[in-house]
């Protein structure tokens, strides 16, 4: 199978040191997964405030956010208020058309700061968190909402544990598992967790299009190697003709595993905003900058970040 291997981005967001892997360089989603950025694993000073991202909106996209190990406050216009700790996803849907849009904020929160110096060994200072959006269809009438998933279905096969955050898998045992995660196109998102060396066999759907992302650690696929934030494109049509896929790591190597059916519509990026064409980037823009009432309000006095205009010859 022919594996593409896209190179990080480094980035900051919030005050976060930040590896971006999507969108990346002209190249297409996987099936709807349109961004993904990488955050950790990273030690907090004990001065440092961690993460601190502002207000802010989105559109037709899904924010999805898989917390490996740390605490992050989440707050947004619909009232829902939700920290997110480890091995939970966090969704957020903004709805679909120019009459919906969702606006949140996302901030570091220290819960065991207060157990003292002493007990250091349950400070809770570090971050490891994947954050991606995922396009939604624009020819369904989409609702805003949020959903927080505490419990996922999580399974081991051959010293790999893996949690299943979205969608559906059956394991090697032959047990079908089923994510409670709400999805609006069908696709997959895998947690893989090497506890001793060895490798894992992953099963492809034949209409999906998937990628592997390095968290922790390396890994090893066909013969190459690939190294933490980098991300394995593989193309439809190699999927096609493949059933599965081996991957084989070191004890402690983490990745994540995205699949996927690509979208019918046009998914265009701009800041927060996905939109089908340019016309509704620019809609957004404006109703954002202008306190339009279809982003909400949030019960937050953290700062209020601006949208930045369209360039000119922005492809649409
Ligand atoms: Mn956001």
């Amino acid at each position: 199978m022919t594996i593409s291997t896209l190179e990080p981005r480094l980035t900051d967001v919030g005050g976060v040191p930040i590896a971006r892997l999507l969108p990346n360089k002209g190249k297409q989603p996987i099936g709807a997964w349109c961004f993904l950025d990488h955050a950790g694993p990273v030690e907090f000073a004990p001065d440092d405030s961690g993460v601190q991202v502002g207000r802010h909106p989105h559109t037709n996209l899904q924010t999805f956010s898989w917390m490996i190990e740390g605490e992050i406050l989440h707050k947004d216009s619909l009232g829902s208020e939700q920290v997110i700790t480890k091995h939970q996803v966090n969704v957020m849907t903004a709805g679909t058309g120019l009459t919906q849009g969702i606006s949140h904020t996302e901030q570091s929160v220290f819960l065991h700061d207060d157990v003292g110096a002493a007990d250091s060994s349950t400070a809770t200072r570090n971050m490891n968190m994947v954050q991606l959006w995922i396009a939604l269809p624009t020819d369904q009438q989409i609702e805003r909402s949020f959903n927080h998933y505490p419990e996922l279905p999580t399974w081991t096969e051959d010293n790999v544990e893996l949690i299943l955050t979205t969608g559906n898998y059956t394991a090697a045992s032959g047990e079908h598992y089923q994510a409670p995660t709400l999805q609006y196109s069908k696709m997959v998102g895998i947690d893989v967790h090497f506890l001793e060396d060895g490798d894992v066999t992953l099963d492809l759907e034949a209409s999906f299009e998937y990628g592997v992302l390095v968290i922790i650690g390396e890994l090893e696929s066909e013969g190459k190697v690939y190294q933490k934030n980098q991300l394995l494109r593989f193309h439809r049509t190699d999927v096609a003709n493949s059933t599965s896929i081996r991957l084989v790591a070191k004890k402690g190597t983490r990745l994540m595993f995205i699949g996927g059916e690509p979208l019918n519509n046009k998914v265009l990026l701009w800041w927060n905003f996905v939109a089908d064409n340019k016309e509704a980037l620019k809609q957004s823009i404006n109703d954002w900058n202008n306190g339009h009432e279809r982003f909400g309000e949030i019960d937050s006095d953290m700062n209020r970040l601006v949208a930045p205009e369209l360039p000119e010859g922005f492809k649409g």
